[in-house]
């Protein structure tokens, strides 16, 4: 075979090619100066680095939370933890709420701490006292990660305040998975990064995994670097999954955030559920900052049954209409006795830390879902509890 160029023709493509490709060559040694050693020219180099469905989405992602500069990864934890080692060394001190997603707490208190970084952590369930703990460390801290709406309790924080109270150096993240825009801006509240799981609302389709970093463009470059080197790096076809996924975002979000306000609202009103967890009821213990945050509530809807752990088993074993499973934001509506499921490894006492009760249920609503079923479902299976 020899060296052929394709047939770039088609140009004029509504939607872009997608790329999928590990290496770009150069016309000539005069390219390569003006496309690799002076940057004078955009030119392509290697598939770890960047790659021109990524730059679209990013592109496209940067619009949606309204940031500077957005990034790309092969999931979630391949965005927390490029961001996190972008910015800390070894003596830095850190910030994050108890409440924040297990993973992510594993790589606070059991990955970084090998590099020699101090980790505090503290419950936001009184947002009050987690303020007054940034006050008391805020001359220490290199870099403050915060996480809202938390699981499974919807667990917000007051980020004006928080912002206030540090130092203009001190970087802020934010993972916001279960609020992306249109129910939540964290880039326009002051947040640094923004750090998604795109595997979650941002696809929505429960069919790809994928991590986003969107914000400050000073900051992102950094974090590309870190990318580039460390190589957490989506692959084209995954990339322009999600780029589909985008064009649906707000549909789906409105949808989910009819659907679980009514389910929430159901709940809440029915005698044999002990208590309901959505920002978007009264009852929610952070209201007043859901008010002042979120323009929706989304479609994960946390209750208690206040009833035994094996009764709470025996209620979501007999819904029909969610599978068991723990996620969010697909099209399908999942369910998830949280002390079982997910926290299954916790102790007792880890469980009073994050607060956690034996029959809490975390109720994930699907977009294709009719909330009318899920709604009958529940009160078949409310009946049915011993
Ligand atoms: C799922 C999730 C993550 C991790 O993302 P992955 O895409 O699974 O790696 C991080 N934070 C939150 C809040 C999540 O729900």
């Amino acid at each position: 075979m020899t060296r052929k160029r394709i047939d770039d023709t088609y140009r004029n493509s509504i939607e872009p090619p997608i790329y999928q490709n590990a290496s770009y060559y150069f016309d000539n040694a005069e390219h390569v100066v003006a496309g690799m050693h002076d940057k004078t020219t955009k030119a392509g180099r290697y598939g770890r680095y960047s790659n021109p469905t990524w730059i679209e989405v990013e592109g496209r992602l940067s619009e949606i939370n309204r940031s500077e500069d957005s990034l790309l990864f092969a999931s979630g934890m391949a965005a927390h933890f490029t961001s996190f080692i972008s910015f800390l060394k070894a003596g830095d001190e850190v910030l994050l709420p108890t409440e924040s997603y297990r993973q992510v707490r594993n790589l606070f208190h059991v990955v970084l701490p090998r590099m020699g970084i101090v980790v505090h952590e503290f419950s936001i369930q009184d947002p009050d006292a987690f303020y007054e703990r940034v006050i008391e460390l805020r001359d220490k801290l290199a870099l403050v990660h915060l996480e809202m709406p938390s699981s499974p309790h919807m667990f917000l924080v007051d980020i004006a305040k928080i912002k206030s109270a540090l130092k203009a150096e001190t970087i802020v993240t934010m993972d916001s998975s279960f609020a992306p825009p249109p129910n939540f801006y964290a880039i326009e509240w002051g947040i640094d990064l923004a750090i998604f799981s795109a595997t979650k609302y941002l696809n929505g389709h429960g069919d790809i995994m994928a991590g986003v970093v969107s914000g400050r463009a000073d900051l992102v470059d950094k974090v590309r670097w870190h990318r580039d080197t460390t190589g957490g790096i989506i692959d084209g076809v995954v990339a322009n999954t999600l780029k589909r996924s985008l064009y649906t975002l707000d549909l789906r979000m409105e949808r989910v955030n009819r659907s679980g306000l009514l389910v929430a609202e159901f709940l809440e009103e029915h005698e044999r559920i002990a208590k309901v967890y959505y920002t978007g009821l009264d009852s929610h213990p952070h209201r007043g900052l859901a008010q002042k945050y979120l323009h929706g509530h989304g479609g994960v809807v946390t209750f208690e049954l206040g009833l035994s752990e094996d009764a709470t088993s025996e209620f979501v074993d007999s819904l029909e209409v969610p599978f068991m499973a723990s996620n969010f934001g697909a099209p399908h509506t999942l369910v998830e006795q949280s002390t079982f499921f997910t926290y299954f490894e916790y102790t007792e006492e880890q469980l009073k830390t994050i607060g956690v009760d034996k029959s809490t249920v975390r109720l994930a609503i699907g977009f294709t879902q009719n909330v009318e079923d899920i709604i009958r479902d529940l009160d078949r299976a409310i009946e049915n509890v011993p």
